[in-house]
């Protein structure tokens, strides 16, 4: 079916097709295995969509976790005294690391609301992140580390629409996020699950081409830009579908349009200014503008949201440098979109991106088991945070330099110039 008739069918049929490519090319779902799933209560029709792929697929057991928003603001408002934000569930996060050592893939809905924390107290809701980071990180660990496979899939919300689309009423805001949404998914291709096959085709040679080059450093141009990302000794570019350990190919992200590494955490230098504002915890900060020396941001300035970032670059001695830098052509189809998400899982594939702090190990050749000091001698950051933001666009060029210092033409007028394009 040609694309502009699929703009047409249904929100059912599309939301259905969602649901199928969550499971097949996001999960890449084994017969047999169960699913621990979450999701906002507004995403309970693409829910049950999934349940119902996921159990014709050969699923055994999904179990669904499902939150509410005015639920999550009930507790900021009214539960005290303030040491009640040091709790969190940790036994239910330990049964979510118990079923993934027991072979479940783990499917995440997401369809936040930016804003929904952003009137209330900084310090409970710092608190009680803190406490659902710490009671997380051995169920995190077994994600992010690839032990299963996983996938996070959007779900178009009321309060996501109405960031996205603020002057628009909700019924229309949220009508129009799907469209965004199918759209920067490949669902309304014909044949999406071959799309999808074609486009992780396409990034996994883009991959293969940067991994052969080897490059020492990533310089990048465009207006108030001029930045050298040194990378790390031993980087791995990656990008679309991946084995996790338990052997089954998964898409993590869908949507996906990046190729990402690690960059050197000492070896950054020069000015970059963002592309897009980044949304930070329900505050917008634009036009940021940072130097580099030794790796490090030595000077910050923001037209907006300018607080926020100094209390970033804070947090910690990794918060400061790079963890990630990454390739985005600009005719993405997010990119084409226009449209500010303020959600990473988006905004992150719309423009080539760089993200302060921690560094993806996977990222690097020979690290599994590797502790992370050893990682860090070879330019890997460490950090409590990683936040993407955007320096891509239209009039970015990218050049690689190689380990002999030639200087070979990667991306002008922010699409590829080399290798597969
Ligand atoms: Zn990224
Ligand atoms: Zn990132």
């Amino acid at each position: 079916m040609p694309d502009d008739m699929m703009a047409g069918t249904s929100l059912e049929a599309r939301l259905d097709r969602l649901a199928m490519l969550a499971v097949k090319v996001g999960l890449g779902l084994r017969p047999g295995q169960e699913i621990v799933l979450t999701a906002p209560i507004e995403a309970m029709p693409l829910v049950r969509r999934i349940v119902e792929h996921a159990y014709r697929a050969g699923a055994t057991l999904v179990t669904p976790l499902i939150s509410d928003d005015q639920v999550a603001l009930a507790r900021y408002r009214h539960a005290h005294p303030d040491e009640a934000f040091d709790v969190a569930p940790g036994w239910l996060f330990s049964a979510m690391a118990e079923a993934f050592k027991g072979g479940a893939a783990r499917l995440a809905v997401v369809g936040d609301d930016p804003t929904l924390l952003s009137k209330e107290d900084p310090a409970k809701v710092a608190r009680a992140n803190k406490a659902r980071s710490i009671a997380y990180r051995p169920a995190l660990e077994l994600i992010t580390g690839f032990a299963i496979n996983w996938n996070l899939v959007p779900c178009a919300t009321p309060g996501w629409a109405r960031q996205v689309f603020p002057n628009l009423p909700d019924c229309q805001a949220v009508d129009r996020l799907w469209d965004a949404i199918f759209a920067a998914c490949r669902v309304d291709a014909a044949d999406p699950v071959a799309e999808w096959a074609r486009h992780n085709a396409t990034l996994h040679a883009r991959c293969d081409f940067l991994n052969g080059k080897d490059f020492r450093e990533l310089h990048f141009r465009g207006p108030g830009t001029d930045l050298r990302v040194g990378l790390a000794d031993g980087h791995l570019w990656c990008g679309g579908a991946e084995a996790a350990k338990n052997g089954i190919v998964c898409n993590p992200n869908i949507p996906t349009e990046e190729v990402f590494t690690t960059p050197h955490a000492l070896r950054v230098e020069g000015v970059v200014r963002s592309t897009k504002p980044l949304s930070y915890q329900g505050t917008l900060i634009e036009d940021i503008a940072v130097r580099f020396e030794e790796g490090r941001i030595v000077e910050a300035n923001a037209s907006k949201g300018a607080e926020v970032l100094t209390k970033v670059l804070g947090t910690d001695e990794g918060a400061a440098r790079l963890g990630e830098v990454a390739l985005v052509p600009h005719s993405s189809p997010i990119s084409k979109s226009g449209l500010l998400f303020s959600n990473t899982l988006f905004d992150e594939n719309a423009a080539s991106h760089i993200a302060l702090g921690q560094a993806y190990t996977t990222c690097l050749r020979d690290s599994a088991g590797v502790p992370m000091d050893e990682l860090a001698k070879r330019g890997a950051n460490a950090s409590l945070i990683h936040i993407d933001w955007m320096i891509g666009s239209g009039s970015v060029e990218v050049d690689g330099v190689t380990k002999s210092g030639a200087v070979e033409p990667l991306m002008r007028a922010g699409e590829f110039v080399a290798g597969p394009v």
